[in-house]
């Protein structure tokens, strides 16, 4: 049995628990609940704040656990950063109030900066050799500003659609996160074995992010051309059709470069073109 920490809610809950389904793991809809256990999985869902949770795993309370590298960095706690899962994609920044003038790190000597992160903050400006007061604030930080408690903020970032809505520019970009797994650094050989059939699990789910599955048919002396236009995995599959002289070729393709791939196979005369979503891909 394994016991992961995931956000009980906010922007990491809904992908966490979906990335586990994904994985074959489904969780007793029992939202009320502090822990919960799977039905087809060893293993035991503990909800928590994302805050608690790098403390949860250091302490070994939870052996694993979902949540943003901001919070890995801000609370230091001695957890292994074992995948990166690519969603709750930010960054911490420092903005000024949008009038300010700034010519970097320098500018903010001496000034009140507002923020929920003061230990990346204060990693970061040591390293830039500069001197500031670090304001630590729960929530809303955006608006100290304006209200006269900060005169900058180390803050999350993703659109900048905040910033401007308060009167702030970005003027740092100091730390890119995004949703890690991370394990204690103490796990039994047995949950080890666990933990590595789970990411062998996320990898397939997130290889198959954003692929197709893409059956066409053509003309055998088109299959050449095709299989230029079309690299798969390995080569794409071809199976004869019961019609003389065609082919049906099946292959992986990414979603980004469907759209093109599909006119250039049109132009060569594939026709009958499905397709199809896939789930997972296990190399
Ligand atoms: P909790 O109640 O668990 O303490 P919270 O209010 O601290 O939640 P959320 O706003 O739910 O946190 O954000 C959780 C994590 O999602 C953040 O720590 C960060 O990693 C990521 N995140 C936050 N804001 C954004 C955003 N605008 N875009 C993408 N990811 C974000
Ligand atoms: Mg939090």
């Amino acid at each position: 049995m394994i016991r992961i920490a995931i956000q009980a809610k906010g922007r990491l809950n809904e992908e966490s628990v979906a990335l586990l389904r994904e994985a074959g793991i489904t969780i007793e809809d029992s939202k009320r609940k502090l822990l919960a256990r799977s039905d087809d999985f060893p293993l035991e869902v503990l909800y928590l704040r994302d805050d608690d949770i790098p403390q949860a795993v250091a302490m070994g309370v939870a052996d694993l656990g979902i949540v943003g590298l901001n919070e890995v960095e801000e609370k230091e706690q001695e957890v292994d950063t074992v995948h990166r899962l690519g969603f709750g994609k930010c960054r911490l920044s420092l903005a000024v109030p949008k009038a300010d003038a700034y010519e970097g790190v320098r500018s903010l000597a001496g000034k009140r900066i507002a923020t929920s992160y003061p230990n990346i903050l204060k990693r970061f400006l040591n390293e830039q050799g500069v001197q500031a007061d670090i304001h630590e604030i729960a929530g809303s930080v955006e608006i100290a500003p304006a209200v006269g408690m900060a005169d900058a903020i180390f803050d999350i970032v993703s659109s900048g659609g905040t910033l401007i809505t308060n009167g702030l520019k970005e003027v740092e970009k100091v730390i890119w996160s995004e949703a890690v797994l991370v394990a204690s650094r103490n796990l039994s050989p047995e949950k080890r074995t666990l933990l590595n059939q789970l990411l062998f699990r996320f990898e397939a789910v997130e290889r198959s992010r954003g692929m197709k599955y893409v059956l066409l048919n053509l003309p055998n002396d088109r299959i050449e051309e095709a299989i230029r236009i079309l690299p798969g995995m390995k080569s794409p599959t071809l199976l004869p059709l019961a019609q003389e002289g065609w082919s049906s070729l099946h292959a992986v393709i990414n979603e980004k470069e469907l759209w093109k791939r599909i006119e250039q196979l049109k132009a060569i005369g594939a026709e009958d073109i499905l397709v199809l979503a896939l789930e997972k891909m296990i190399l």
